[in-house]
């Protein structure tokens, strides 16, 4: 690398590990105000963020980035930079450019005046959910789809408007192939479901016994532990809504929840969250607080926390190896209960109206149907006020099941709201990614259910930090998964998946499945 290139790449560093700087600390402005901000604190938390954000943003769409990234020979047609410099630093300038690309197209004017819109939208959709008022939010919606397809334009995407929303959570996906994959996989669970509704239901009433909250976060803290998060680096809180955030290399928090009368709430969501700390906590730490030590994706972020909470936390060997400690934490509410009855209730499958309270196999069917509406939306098939209308029919159509109102249809998550359109293909991606990556780890490792029985899940941890966490943002999605698997995104090893799994629980025979090819 001559002179010239290493000050600009040098430079080029500083300035990322200054917008990661920025959003490390609007992100513990985010932490502190789901954990532990008074209700007072929150008009001028929202000043204080934005503030943040923008400043974030002014840094990566500016001047001098443009000069940093053409010095370096980044063009559109050439992302990676020149191509005489060292591997590395090339596939972290596509990452670089990837991220910058984006934020220099859209005009500082709109950036600012969707932020605006988006708290007032935000709020209109907490009260119309309250009221369960649709009409009230109607407007702030439609302003949020409007945005979206503005959004899409600015960034060249006018003939394929989705793909450009899209591909800012899934880098390189367009809504084609995910529109192809989605309808093998509605077909796919449609017929698995129907088998698991022919034959008699689990009774999981035990998991609603009482159970005090401390009882349940004495389990959390013990099984973040044993699933591999460094208590050195992190920390665990509560929330109304569990997430996981980072403030730095080395700080990274998650949050559950405790419900008294459902204690197996807080046991999935609390490995579900470890699942994606685990992730961050496995960046590649080389590239800290740069582009590339970013995770490569929404969906493979949710790949990790379903590989956790779904592959091994809703295991029979996962519950064989563990419960003798949960039932040391959570005390009687186990009493009677061996692994196998809590196995099954744990996979209890049942079609219900909210998509966070789903399970296993109904889960990504209310995703395809966000999918399916959101399309429209950007296409202009469908508008805003046509939403409750649509979204009663497609839960009857995909799930057989209608809301009586809207607060439990079309208002039930905030996404929308907030101007997140093409983000709830993430959440479907990373259940296929996370069985395509669990399949391939069986066969590398010789039969990952006998190793989780023995209590060896740093093995499975090793081979995920190996072939996913330690690869960041260097490499896509798409070549993360045919590197570690094989094999480009397929539904057939989650529905396979499913198929085995789910045989065994309800007992019917597996039946040459209408998805094989
Ligand atoms: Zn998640």
């Amino acid at each position: 690398m001559d002179a010239s290139s290493e000050r600009a790449l040098s430079r080029l560093k500083e300035i990322d590990s200054e917008i990661h700087v920025l959003s490390g600390a609007s992100a513990l402005l985010g932490w502190d105000q789901e954990t532990y901000m008074p209700r007072g604190g929150l008009a001028n938390r929202g000043e204080q963020s934005a503030l943040l954000e923008g400043l974030a943003h002014d840094r990566l769409a500016s001047a001098e980035t443009a000069a940093l990234l053409a010095a370096l020979g980044c063009a559109d047609a050439e992302p990676s930079g020149d191509p005489s410099l060292p591997r590395p630093e090339r596939l972290y300038l596509r990452a670089f450019h990837r991220a910058w690309a984006r934020a220099a197209k859209l005009p500082g004017e709109f950036v600012r005046e969707r932020a605006k819109a988006v708290a007032h939208s935000q709020a209109a959709w907490a009260e119309a959910r309250e009221k369960n008022d649709f009409p009230s939010f109607e407007p702030h919606f439609q302003a949020m789809i409007a945005f979206a397809r503005r959004e899409a334009a600015y960034l060249g995407f006018e003939r394929d408007p989705y793909s450009g929303l899209l591909n800012q959570y899934e880098p390189g996906m367009t809504e084609a192939p995910v529109a192809a994959v989605f309808e093998e996989l509605k077909a796919g669970l449609a017929s698995l479901l129907s088998r698991i509704g022919s034959r008699p239901q689990i009774d999981d009433s035990f998991l609603h016994r009482h159970c005090p909250e401390e009882r349940q976060e004495a389990f959390s803290r013990r099984i973040a532990g044993i699933l591999g998060l460094d208590p050195g680096r992190s920390r665990l809180d509560r929330s109304a809504h569990p997430f996981t955030t980072t403030i730095g290399p080395g700080d990274v928090r998650i949050t559950t929840r405790y419900l008294e009368d459902y204690f197996a709430s807080s046991i999935s969501s609390t490995i579900h969250e470890t699942g994606h700390a685990l992730y961050e906590q496995g960046l590649p730490e080389a590239w800290f607080s740069t582009m590339a030590g970013d995770a490569a994706s929404m969906a493979v972020h949710e790949s990790q926390s379903r590989f956790w909470e779904n592959v091994v936390g809703r295991s029979l060997a996962f519950w064989k190896a563990r419960l003798p400690e949960l039932r040391e934490c959570v005390g009687p509410a186990l009493d009677g209960i061996g692994p196998e009855e809590f196995y099954r209730a744990m996979n209890k499958v049942e079609p219900g109206l909210i998509r966070v309270d789903a399970d296993e196999v109904t889960y990504s069917l209310h995703i395809v149907l966000r999918f399916e509406l959101e399309s429209a939306l950007v296409s202009g098939a469908l508008e805003p006020s046509g939403v409750p209308s649509a979204w009663k029919a497609a839960m009857e159509r995909i799930l057989g099941i209608v809301p009586a109102d809207d607060a439990m249809g079309c208002l039930q998550d905030i996404h929308w709201s907030l101007g997140l359109v093409g983000y709830f293909p993430s959440y479907a991606l990373g259940n296929l990614y996370a069985a395509q990556f669990a399949e391939r780890m069986d066969a590398d490792l010789g039969g990952i259910e006998a190793i989780i029985e023995r209590g060896e899940q740093a093995r499975l941890l090793d081979w995920l930090r190996r072939k996913v966490h330690s690869k960041g943002s260097l490499h896509t999605p798409s070549e993360i998964v045919a590197d570690a698997t094989g094999a480009p995104l397929s539904p057939k090893p989650f529905l396979e998946y499913l198929e085995r799994k789910y045989a065994g629980i309800y007992g019917f025979s597996t039946v040459s499945p209408p998805y094989s090819s």
